[in-house]
């Protein structure tokens, strides 16, 4: 065993939140140190997936993992209510405390069922039901207008049209435009023309000024009013906007170093701020303008390597980020933004076939070592370029 290795082996690392940037930890870290990590559910939610699985009944068993078959002897079930960074310390919900020699935080965000689910749901069994109910909802209604034109709303409404293509689906937003954030006007064209395809309205640049009176449960129908005087009748309304910080287990000792936004000001090797050892990954940091979880995976890539950086005094290994977006349209369509270039349904269709749900199960149940989106990206795109060189050189010899 190397010593950077061994040093790390006797350190007690605490992740709080075991998401997407948790489940990363468990893959680099488990089996390297005294690795412990809280979540107040009993289940891994890979929300990546929820969309797929509100048209797709049974998909439900497949997104939700419980985490004592996954991360038995590292996952232990509770909230997190404090981190107090002078005694080293996490205080828990029910009064218990976890002390640490380095935390990593990693508690995502919150927002509206089916993209999240409320760290209410405990268990499993509450969380299926909830899924199944929408998936019944979502069968019985006509009419669905989705709120909010993000990447969570553009994509629930594509898999609704695609499942069931006789459904009227509108999705409105008071934003100009799809999918806010750094991507080319190319990325949003071709996302729009998709939709289109698929016979989804899109209503944008209206707000809509009745909110607080529909209902999202579909129990009955009603009729989404805007700030231009449109009107549209629905059976269903899906809310996807509105995703917060979930900020209660650090916000009594670290609100000196949180932006506007409640995220975690972090430096350029996911220190957070004036804390050398307190990480922090994921969407409750503020390294990335886009949150993602393929960023997820890479911040806990670079903090695997800065925690053994921290112990034997080596050279600490910065983030950098980058412009990649895999926007699945349905099952069979979907762009895809890799730093410039553009690709369209054939490629990202390595994604949209099942969101990554086979490869995300066996990072979690540890079947395979979890290899990030991101590289799965740069081989599927570099395969891509291969072949296009190859057609082009032999169509070139020929004429
Ligand atoms: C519907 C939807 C689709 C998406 N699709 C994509 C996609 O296709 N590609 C992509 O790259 N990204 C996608 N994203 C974004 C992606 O899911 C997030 O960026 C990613 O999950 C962030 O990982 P995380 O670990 O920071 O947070 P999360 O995965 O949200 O995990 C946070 C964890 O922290 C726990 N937690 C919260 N508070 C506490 C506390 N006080 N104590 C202990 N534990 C706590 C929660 O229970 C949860 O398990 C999507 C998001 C949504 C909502």
């Amino acid at each position: 065993m190397g010593n950077s290795e061994s040093v790390l082996k006797e350190k007690k690392v605490v992740v709080v939140g075991g998401g997407y940037g948790g489940a990363h930890a468990v893959d680099l870290l488990r089996g390297k140190c005294q690795l412990t990590v809280l979540d107040p559910r009993e289940y891994y939610h890979y929300c990546v997936g929820s969309l797929r699985a509100t048209v797709e009944p049974g998909l439900e068993k497949k997104i939700l993992i419980p985490y004592k078959e996954a991360w038995q002897g590292v996952y232990r079930q509770g909230k997190v209510t404090a981190i107090n960074p002078d005694e080293q310390l996490i205080l828990l919900e029910d009064g218990d405390k976890v002390s640490y020699d380095v935390v990593i935080i990693a508690t995502g965000c919150h927002g509206h069922f089916p993209g999240k689910i409320d760290l209410n749901v405990k268990t499993m069994a509450e969380a299926e039901k909830l899924f199944k109910e929408k998936q019944e909802q979502v069968k019985k209604a006509d009419r669905i207008t989705i709120i909010g034109a993000g990447a969570v709303g553009v994509e629930m409404s594509a898999e609704i049209a695609t499942e069931y293509p006789t459904k009227k689906v509108t999705v409105i937003s008071s934003g100009s435009d799809i999918i806010q954030g750094p991507f080319k006007k190319q990325f949003r064209d071709g996302a729009r023309k998709q939709l289109q395809k698929l016979g989804v309205t899109l209503v944008l640049e209206e707000r809509v000024s009745n909110f607080d009176d529909l209902p999202t449960d579909g129990s009955s129908s009603c009729t989404v009013k805007t700030d231009k005087g449109t009107e549209i009748d629905s059976d269903l309304i899906i809310i996807s906007t509105g995703l917060h910080v979930n900020s209660e287990a650090y916000e009594r000792n670290f609100v000196d170093v949180m932006d506007e936004n409640k995220h975690l000001k972090v430096n350029k090797y996911m220190q957070v701020e004036g804390h050398s050892n307190v990480f922090a990954i994921g969407d409750c940091s503020n390294a990335d303008k886009v949150k993602m979880a393929y960023k997820a995976g890479l911040h806990m890539e670079v903090v695997a390597k800065n925690i053994i950086a921290l112990f034997t005094n080596g050279k600490m290994t910065p983030y950098k980020e980058q412009t990649v977006m895999m926007l699945t349209l349905g099952r069979y369509g979907g762009i895809t933004q890799f730093g410039s270039l553009i690709f369209g349904p054939l490629i990202t269709r390595y994604k949209s076939r099942d969101v990554f749900i086979g490869k995300t199960r066996s990072m979690v149940l540890k079947k395979t070592r979890g290899t990030n989106y991101f590289i799965w990206i740069a081989l599927v795109i570099a395969a891509a370029l291969i072949i296009l060189t190859v057609i082009v050189t032999v169509l070139l010899k020929k004429f």
